[in-house]
C-alpha cells in the first residue's frame, strides 16, 4: 500500500497535515529523522505510518521507545482499533503477557512494539532485538519523547542516555526522533547525545493557533481559578497545574466542593491512585485534572478544552509543552495562568538552592527570565513564545494581549527609585532587606523596623507614596525578570543590586508596566458556557444533536466494553460529522474523518443503526462515575 493509502484506508484521513507527508516518505525509504513538532501536531503517524508500510514491503518490525508506561495500553489499544497489529512490553505486564508478547516478537508476528527504555538496556531484550536483526526483521526505531535525553528538557530521563546502543549495535536500523520541545539549547542536546547528526531535520510550525492565552496577576489565586472554570469552562474536561503536592490536594478539594468534577495527579499518590484518576480523567467527559508537572506527558485526549498554571512554571518550554495539551482535537481551547512575585522568587531560590553546577543554573535562570519576560509582557504573548522557538510570527488576535490591549505606564523613574533604596538601606545598615521592608520606606509607612534601623531618615523615605503596593510589587517584578534586582534565597530573600541595576539607575533602560494585569480579567468575547459535554464540534439542528447524543452513548458503551478511552474509538469531530450527515449507508459514511476500512467494517452497522435511530435511549447509557 502507498502512503496516502495507509492514511486514508487505515487511519481514515483524507491528507496528511503539514510537513507529516515528507517526513513519512522519507523515514518509509529509510532514512533517519528528527521531527521537532508541537503537541497535536501529529506526531504518531510519522512512525507508524512508516511502520505499516515497512512491515508491508517486508523490512519487519518497528520498535517505539516511549517513556509513556500508563498509556501504552491505550496507545497500542487505538492501534488494534485501526486493525494494526501491535502490543507493548513494560512493566505492568505479567510475566505470562511478557512472554506471549515476546514469542509475537520474535516470530515477526507485530507491526508496532512499543517498549520502555529500561528494556534496552536489558540483555533478554538486546538479545531478541539481535536475533530480529539477524534476519533482516528490524525495521525502524522511533524515539518518542526524545527531549528525555536531555537535561536542557523538562523530563529527563536518565535511561534515554542508554539509547545511543540502537544504532551503534543495529546501525542498518534507520531511527527516527520526535519531540515538542524544541528550543535551540535541547534540539542540539538530542542530536549530539542520540548521535542523529546525519538525520533529516523537520521542523514544524509551532504555533497552535486554537489555543487562546491569557496570563494574569494573581491576587487571589484560587478564587480567579473558580471564576476562570465557572465563567469559561464549566462542565468541559481541563488541567490545573499547581507546583507542589499539597496545593494539588488543596485545589482538587476545594474545586470538588464547588461542584466541580476534579481529580488530583502527582508523584506522592500510589501508582494504582495515579492510574484511576488518570483513566478517569481520560475515559469521563469534563473531569477536571489538579496535578503536578508529573502528570500529562503522552496524554493524547483530544478534546481537553483548557490548562491553568496557579503557579509559574520553570520556563517556557515546560508551559508550551503544558498548555499545548489543550485543544488537541483543533477546537477553541484555553491557555490560563496566574503569577504574582512568590512565584518569581520561589523559582529563583531553587535554581539558587539546586546542588547544580553555577554554569547550569545560569542556563536555568536564563530560562526563567525568558518566562518572566512572557508574563510581563505588554504585546502578543504568541509572537513572543514563537520567537523563543525560533519562528517569526505576527499579532495573533488570540491573546489576552491581543484582543484587550493593556495600558502601559513607564515605570523607568519607579524603577530607579526602588533600586536606589535598595542601595540606599544597604548602605546605611550594612545588610540587605526583603521586599515588604523595601516598599514601606518608598510608601513611607513608619513600620517598626523603619524606626528600628533609622529608615525614615533615608532620602527615599516615602518617595513613592503615589505608587500602590501592587504597582510596586510589578515594578519589582519585572525588575528581577530582566535580573536588576538579585533575590539572596540563603538570605531571608532579602534584595540586592547586581551588574545589570547600573542601567537601570542611570535611567539607560526604560521600564514599561502594565497599568494592571488584572484588567485582562474581564474578557471581550466570552465563549460558550455549555460545555464541551453537551456541545459538538459543529453547529447541528435538533435532529442532529439527538443523533449526536445517540452516537456518544454509543460510543461510551463500546469503549468501555474494550477499555479504552472514547476517542479512541472516535473522535467527537467524527460523531458530529455523522450526526450532520445522517449516513444511510456503508458508502455514506465511508469518506467521513476518522473511519478507517477496519472500522468502517467493525462499527459502520452499528453507527447506521444509532443514525437511523435503533438504539437504546441515551438516558439510559448515559456517562456517569
Ligand atoms: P502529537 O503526538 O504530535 O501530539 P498526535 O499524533 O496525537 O499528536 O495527533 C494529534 C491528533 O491529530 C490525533 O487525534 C490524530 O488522530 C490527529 N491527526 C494526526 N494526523 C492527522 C491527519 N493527517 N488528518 C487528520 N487528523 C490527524
Ligand atoms: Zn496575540
Amino acid at each position: 500500500m502507498s502512503i496516502e493509502s495507509i492514511l486514508q484506508e487505515v487511519f481514515g484521513y483524507a491528507d496528511f497535515r503539514g510537513p507529516q507527508h515528507n517526513i513519512i516518505e522519507h523515514v518509509s525509504a529509510g532514512g533517519d529523522a528528527l521531527v521537532l513538532m508541537p503537541t497535536g501536531g501529529g506526531k504518531s503517524l510519522c512512525y507508524q505510518i512508516p511502520a505499516i508500510a515497512r512491515q508491508q514491503a517486508g523490512q519487519g518490525i518497528t520498535v517505539v521507545i516511549s517513556p509513556l508506561i500508563a498509556l501504552m495500553h491505550d496507545q497500542v489499544g487505538a492501534l488494534h482499533e485501526a486493525g494494526v497489529s501491535a502490543a507493548y512490553l513494560n512493566s505492568t505486564l505479567s510475566l505470562q503477557e511478557a512472554s506471549d508478547t515476546e514469542r509475537r516478537l520474535v516470530q515477526g508476528n507485530i507491526t508496532l512494539l512499543y517498549a520502555a527504555p529500561e528494556r534496552i538496556n536489558t540483555l533478554r531484550f538486546l538479545a531478541q532485538l539481535d536475533s530480529l536483526y539477524e534476519r533482516g526483521a528490524l525495521s525502524l526505531f522511533a524515539i518518542d519523547e526524545a527531549h528525555c535525553v536531555s537535561q536542557w528538557g523538562h523530563d529527563f530521563r536518565p535511561e534515554y542516555r542508554a539509547l545511543t546502543v540502537l544504532h551503534e549495535r543495529y546501525p542498518k536500523v534507520p531511527r527516527i526522533a520526535l519531540t515538542a520541545t524544541a528550543d535551540a539549547l535541547t534540539r542540539a542536546d538530542i542530536i549530539e547525545r542520540l548521535q542523529l547528526q546525519d538525520a533529516r531535520l523537520f521542523v514544524s510550525s509551532f504555533d497552535r493557533p486554537n489555543i487562546r492565552y491569557t496570563i494574569v496577576e494573581k491576587r487571589d489565586a484560587t478564587q480567579q481559578l473558580l471564576r476562570f472554570i465557572r465563567d469559561e469552562h464549566l462542565g468541559d474536561a481541563g488541567i490545573v497545574y499547581c507546583q507542589s503536592r499539597k496545593r494539588v490536594e488543596d485545589i482538587a478539594n476545594l474545586l470538588c466542593d464547588e461542584g466541580i468534577a476534579a481529580l488530583p495527579y502527582h508523584a506522592g499518590l500510589e501508582t494504582k491512585v495515579r492510574q484511576v484518576n488518570q483513566d478517569q480523567f481520560l475515559r469521563t467527559e469534563g473531569v477536571v485534572m489538579v496535578a503536578t508537572i508529573a502528570f500529562g506527558m503522552g496524554i493524547d485526549k483530544p478534546d481537553v478544552r483548557f490548562v491553568a498554571h496557579l503557579d509559574m512554571p520553570k520556563n517556557i518550554e515546560g508551559y508550551y509543552q503544558e498548555t499545548g495539551r489543550a485543544g488537541r482535537d483543533g477546537q477553541a481551547a484555553d491557555a490560563w495562568m496566574c503569577y504574582g512575585l512568590q512565584d518569581v522568587v520561589n523559582q529563583r531560590r531553587m535554581i539558587d538552592e539546586s546542588p547544580a553546577a553555577e554554569e547550569f543554573k545560569q542556563g536555568l535562570r536564563g530560562k526563567l527570565e525568558a518566562l518572566l519576560t512572557l508574563a510581563e509582557a505588554t504585546d502578543c504573548r504568541r509572537v513572543r513564545l514563537l520567537a523563543y522557538f525560533d519562528e517569526e510570527s505576527r499579532a495573533c488576535h488570540n491573546c489576552d494581549n491581543c484582543l484587550s490591549p493593556p495600558e502601559v505606564w513607564d515605570a523607568t523613574d519607579a524603577a530607579r527609585k526602588l533600586l536606589s533604596t535598595i542601595y540606599r538601606v544597604q548602605q546605611t545598615s550594612g545588610i540587605s532587606f526583603g521586599s515588604g521592608h523595601v516598599m514601606d520606606i518608598l510608601r513611607g509607612k513608619t513600620t517598626d523596623k523603619v524606626v528600628q534601623y533609622g529608615h525614615a531618615a533615608l532620602s527615599t523615605f516615602g518617595i513613592g507614596a503615589d505608587l500602590s503596593e501592587t504597582q510596586w510589587r510589578a515594578v519589582l517584578r519585572q525588575l528581577i525578570a530582566i535580573s536588576a534586582v538579585a533575590v539572596d534565597a540563603q538570605a531571608f530573600n532579602t534584595l540586592k543590586l547586581t551588574g545589570a541595576s547600573r542601567a537601570v539607575l542611570k535611567g539607560d533602560v526604560p521600564v514599561r508596566l502594565r497599568v494592571s494585569l488584572a484588567a485582562s480579567l474581564g474578557r471581550k468575547t466570552r465563549r460558550n458556557t455549555v460545555g464541551a459535554a453537551t456541545k459538538a464540534p459543529v453547529d447541528l439542528n435538533m435532529a442532529g444533536q439527538t443523533r449526536y447524543a445517540a452516537l456518544k452513548a454509543w460510543r461510551f458503551d463500546v469503549a468501555k466494553a474494550h477499555n479504552l478511552p472514547a476517542y479512541v474509538i472516535f473522535h467527537d469531530a467524527t460523531l458530529a460529522a455523522i450526526a450532520q450527515s445522517a449516513p444511510q449507508s456503508l458508502a455514506d459514511l465511508q469518506g467521513i474523518s476518522g473511519i478507517g476500512a477496519r472500522k468502517l467494517e467493525a462499527y459502520g452497522a452499528a453507527v447506521l443503526a444509532v443514525v437511523a435511530g435503533h438504539s437504546p435511549s441515551p438516558a439510559d447509557l448515559d456517562a456517569d462515575w
